[in-house]
């Protein structure tokens, strides 16, 4: 079933008047969905308008499935789709604004080793309207509206490879950004890839604002492929370049993550390794040491070791912070989100 928040302002007018409806309808209709309203609920529409509408686009694309708040307050949504497929999503408050995670996908197939929602493989791509819904979900859900926004920043880091969505995924950066709508600056988005390096490419082509975060994990490839299956298509090498291309046509900042897991990638030699590969890029590093996945069997490295990995790294000049894990306790941090309800 269609989704009315796949479309852009132009495109809703063409759809009301197509209906046989006047076309400043479509402010209405546009302003109700932007409101998270259903089409059911927007109040100044005709009954028989709406019913032509419901025949065709679903009614609420983006439902409440349960809600958890963790004691740093950080919230995770849990959604249920149109189709019944389950997605999670986290929102989190910083002094300087509100964070909002999105999924991309329902599962993901690229297989990462240590991460949640890549279990159960790829059930299917969220269209553009669907990743969008979930902003203006969480928007509403936090009493804001079209001016008054309670979510100022989002990052493409839910389930999902987003570049394995690319076409929706730009969608929803069209949608999201657009003046009629939410309007939340590309400058303030963050995609977050495995390494598709084709696909980086690509995006680095559209001119958009986009910041380009790597899930890099590892400082050579031998260790990136006891992880990564992504690994064994593109070489580290290969991932650099594409970032430098990136950064070459729009000039934002490149960050990597990087995963700290006990043993595996969290020594001082790793830590060298890896400034030589991003040595002479403007790019910054976020340290997280690995969240508990219980069916994965790694562990993170502990924060005294992450620390001293950090003070590594800016001693040959790199720019790394450790970032503070939020919402581990309702399994809301990176890696944990999933497409599953689990119980206990
Ligand atoms: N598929 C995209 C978007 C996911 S973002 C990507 O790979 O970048 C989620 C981030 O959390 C990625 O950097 C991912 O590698 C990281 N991650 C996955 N499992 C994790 C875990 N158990 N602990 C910490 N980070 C994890």
């Amino acid at each position: 079933m269609d989704n009315l928040l796949n479309y852009s302002y132009e495109e809703i007018e063409q759809i009301c008047l197509n209906l046989g409806e006047k076309k400043f309808r479509a402010k209405q209709l546009f302003e109700g969905i932007y409101q998270g309203k259903k089409i059911s609920e927007i109040s100044n529409l005709s009954k028989d308008f709406k019913q032509k509408l419901l025949e065709k686009y679903v009614d609420e694309p983006i439902k409440l499935h349960t809600k958890l708040t963790g004691k740093d307050g950080t919230v995770k949504y849990v959604y249920e789709l149109y189709d019944g497929n389950i997605i999670e999503g986290v929102y989190m408050s910083y002094k300087y604004g509100n964070t909002i995670c999105v999924s991309t996908q329902v599962g993901c197939r690229m297989g990462c080793k240590f991460c949640a929602s890549t279990l159960n493989g790829l059930v299917r791509n969220l269209s553009a309207g669907e990743i969008l819904g979930q902003v203006l979900f969480v928007n509403k859900d936090n009493n804001g509206d079209l001016k008054n926004r309670k979510v100022t920043n989002i990052v493409l880091m839910g389930s999902g490879e987003p570049l394995d969505n690319f076409d929706n995924v730009i969608k929803f950066f069209e949608l999201v950004s657009s003046e009629d709508g939410i309007n939340i600056s590309q400058r303030n988005i963050s995609l977050s890839t495995c390494g598709l390096v084709d696909k980086i490419k690509e995006m680095a082509n559209l001119n958009l604002q986009i910041t380009l975060t790597i899930s890099l994990h590892a400082p050579n490839d031998q260790i990136r492929k006891q992880t990564m299956p992504i690994a064994n298509k593109y070489s580290i090498k290969e991932l650099i370049s594409a970032t430098k291309y990136y950064f070459e046509k729009t000039k934002r900042r490149i960050v990597f993550e990087y995963s700290l897991i006990d043993g595996k990638n969290d020594s001082f030699e790793c830590a060298d390794e890896l400034a030589n590969v991003l040595k002479g890029m403007v790019c910054h590093v976020n340290l997280i040491p690995l969240n508990q996945v219980k069916e994965r069997g790694m562990s993170g490295t502990n924060r005294k070791k992450a620390y001293a990995f950090m003070d590594r790294l800016n001693s040959h000049n790199i720019s790394a912070t450790v970032r503070r894990t939020m919402g581990a306790d309702i399994e809301g941090a990176c890696g944990q989100l999933r497409n599953k309800i689990i119980n206990g």
